[in-house]
Parts: structure tokens; C-alpha cells; sequence
């Protein structure tokens, strides 16, 4: 069979045949099209379309060996709120979890209002299972985590950097509408809650208490969020990402 890897996958293939587009794959077993890309080293979760002679087919079709398989990349803006034929069942939003090797990558999330499960504690199959159950797309940038069997909606990171990475989910989910800057707590991702003055005003440095007037309390960890010095940088580095 022969299977041809376009845009980014073909730097995914492992060793010999990575940064080939053309790969002749020999059928030893019968496979579905899914385990045959993977076993070449490609997550599904990074494959848009699959093409054969002409038709769009699924992850679980046979591999033939006379096929000629077309593998395209997923095509920014990703919309997992509707189905498609590679993952029929979609999510009800664009919720995450985040693996730990991406760990930053989930604080810029939440800075940026998304809801984002991360925990430094958790298990490979764990992680897997919550991502599921909650029906979270699970940002990692480990390969075999993503071939773990139940994952639907993934992504594998490519960037190194923090700020670039959160560029590049925003741009991959088409998500920068959907900015909700400062909504969230930062360690344990609850949504903040509005809470009075006077009612933390003990809790609070004397010049936070003379120059602000607006804060927000989380409802899981107590902690105290208001519009102080790193809100200007936030919200430069959110709008930065979204562009
Ligand atoms: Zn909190």
C-alpha cells in the first residue's frame, strides 16, 4: 500500500521513513487504516482527512494493499463541535487537558479563559481517562500518549516556547473570539467570583487597598485576583497570541 503523508505529518514518521511524503507500507496483517498510520508513528489526533482514490474514509477502514492512501493534516480552524466523518461524535465545547510536559501551556490557557484540566500528579492513563470522560482535547507533546486507545481529540504540541504554543492552539481551534482574559483561577482553573472590598480589605497590601476598587476571589483556593500590575502584561501577551 502506498500512503502518501502531506503538510507536517511526514516529520511525525518514525525513523526510516521520517520526512518522507511517500511511504510503501507493507500490509503483514489486516489493520484499519488508524493503526497502520500510527504503527508508521503519526497520532490520529493530527490526521484532518484521509483520501482514497477519490473518497474521504474513516480511521476504522481495511488498509488494501493496491490503496493509495492521502493523509492531510488537520486544517486550522479546527471545529470539534461538528461532526466528521474521521470523529463522528463531537465535543459539546473547547475545553482542554494538559499533559505535564506542557505544563505552561495550561496557566496561559486559563490566563486566557479557557477551562483547563492540569495536574502535575496524574498518571498517562489517567490523564487519558479524565480527557475522555470530560470530553476534554488533550494538548500533550508526547506521541504515545496520544495513540492511547479512546482519545478522539488531541494534538500533539510542536511549539517550545509557552507564548507560542498558546498562539498555536488559538490559531489550530480558531479560539481567539472566545478569549475570556482574567476569568479564571490560575492554580486550580475555577471560574473567579466577584467579591466585596471590604470584605478582604485585611487581606490586602496598603496600596493595593488605595488603587483598587474591583476584585475577584476564587471559590476553591481563596485566592485574591484584581486588575494589578500583571494585568497589562496579560493582556498584551493574550492579544499577542491571538493574532
Ligand atoms: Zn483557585
Amino acid at each position: 500500500m502506498i500512503i502518501n503523508f502531506w503538510g507536517n505529518l511526514k516529520e511525525l514518521l518514525r525513523p526510516p521513513f521520517r520526512g518522507q511524503q511517500r511511504v510503501a507500507y507493507e500490509l503483514t496483517r489486516q489493520a484499519s487504516v488508524k493503526d497502520i498510520i500510527e504503527a508508521l508513528g503519526v497520532p490520529h489526533t493530527e490526521v484532518g482527512r484521509l483520501v482514497v482514490a477519490g473518497r474521504e474514509i474513516s480511521f476504522a477502514a481495511p488498509g488494501a494493499d493496491d490503496d493509495t492512501l492521502d493523509v492531510y493534516p488537520l486544517s486550522p480552524p479546527v471545529d470539534v463541535t461538528t461532526p466528521t466523518l474521521l470523529r463522528p461524535e463531537p465535543l459539546p465545547g473547547i475545553t482542554f487537558a494538559v499533559d505535564m510536559n506542557v505544563g505552561k501551556l495550561a496557566t496561559l490557557l486559563r490566563m486566557a479563559g479557557f477551562d483547563t484540566l492540569y495536574r502535575n500528579d496524574i498518571s498517562d492513563p489517567d490523564l487519558v481517562a479524565v480527557a475522555v470522560r470530560e470530553k476534554r482535547i488533550l494538548l500533550s507533546k508526547d506521541t504515545d500518549l496520544l495513540k492511547r486507545k479512546g482519545v478522539a481529540f488531541g494534538y500533539l504540541v510542536r511549539e517550545i516556547h509557552p507564548e507560542k504554543q498558546l498562539a498555536e492552539i488559538v490559531h489550530l481551534f480558531g479560539i481567539r473570539e472566545q478569549f475570556k482574559p482574567l476569568s479564571r483561577c490560575l492554580r486550580c482553573n475555577a471560574l473567579l467570583l466577584p467579591v466585596e472590598k471590604r470584605q478582604i480589605l485585611d487581606r490586602l497590601e496598603p496600596l493595593t487597598q488605595k488603587y483598587y476598587q474591583l476584585f475577584q476571589r476564587c471559590p476553591c483556593c481563596d485566592r485574591i485576583y484584581w486588575p494589578g500590575t500583571h494585568r497589562d502584561t496579560m493582556l498584551l501577551m493574550l492579544t499577542r497570541c491571538g493574532t
